[in-house]
């Protein structure tokens, strides 16, 4: 039996020109390629090749197929979109790693990165992640509201840039409107807000307004947001405004 193996891979914001040329490699040496659905739709059928879509639900489930495979031999490809260690099947195949026979331990299991949301939509906008930032799963199925308020108001504090991912959770729809309440008391009306919408697909969208003008409705599930630290600016250009964050904070600042 030849020796199978798992390599997570990402498969980046939508274009085919941000697909890594090591993940492009990983899917030509597949026999069969997990993930949920519009994530294996991405991945061209080939002889030889056997596409696994599944919901997105099930992720748990999913991981353990992937590795239930590699143990029989098989070269599996498990895909998310953007990275796959940045809320996506990576840590779910390791909780399933740890939690599962001692047999899959002696499985070769990698993690392919690609380019994640944050950074595709900072590089359409300019440099908004160009100081100190943080990243924020916005979506309350995994983890209670409490935690995603208690850390909006301490990043919100710390003055880092965030990204925002999943901001429009099905299960909750008020939740982003009132994230936008929380950050407007903590950072007033002046602060910078980027809607970057299905970068890097034909239907891309970027929109900066100010917080005083931000809007739950802005944002949709393939929407990922970037708030800007206190230092965030634009600068207005014919071709379109560029968003940045200066490299340094100025050493009086607080
Ligand atoms: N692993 C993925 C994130 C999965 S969570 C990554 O690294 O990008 C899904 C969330 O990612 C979406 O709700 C949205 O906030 C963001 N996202 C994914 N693709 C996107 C894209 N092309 N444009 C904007 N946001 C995107």
């Amino acid at each position: 039996m030849s020796a199978g193996w798992v390599a997570v891979a990402g498969l980046g914001p939508g274009s085919e020109a941000l697909v890594t040329p090591e993940v492009t490699a990983a899917l030509a040496e597949a026999t069969d390629v997990v993930g949920y659905i519009p994530y294996v739709a991405r991945v061209a059928p080939r002889p030889g090749l056997t596409l696994h879509p599944s919901d997105n639900r099930v992720e748990l489930d999913r991981a353990a197929f992937a590795l239930d495979l590699a143990a029989q031999g098989r070269r599996v490809v498990v895909v998310s979109s953007g990275d796959p260690g940045v809320f996506a099947m990576a840590s779910a195949l390791f909780e399933t790693l740890e939690a599962g026979p001692v047999s899959w331990r002696d499985l070769d299991i990698r993690v392919l990165p690609g380019i994640t949301a944050m950074l595709a939509a900072a590089a359409r906008a300019g440099a908004p992640l160009g100081h100190d930032f943080c990243a924020i799963n916005l979506s309350d199925n995994l983890k209670p509201w409490n935690v995603i308020e208690k850390r909006l108001q301490l990043a919100a504090e710390a003055d880092f840039a965030m990204a925002f991912y999943n901001p429009r959770s099905r299960a909750r729809p008020e939740g982003f409107a009132r994230v936008l309440e929380v950050l407007r008391d903590a950072c007033g009306d002046e602060r910078l807000v980027l809607f970057a919408c299905a970068v890097s697909t034909p239907e891309e969208m970027l929109r900066i307004v100010p917080l005083g003008q931000a809007s739950a409705e802005m944002a949709d599930m393939r929407t990922v947001v970037i708030v800007g630290s206190s230092r965030t600016r634009v600068i207005e250009r014919p071709g379109g405004s560029i968003l940045y964050t200066p490299r340094s904070v100025p050493k009086d600042a607080a």
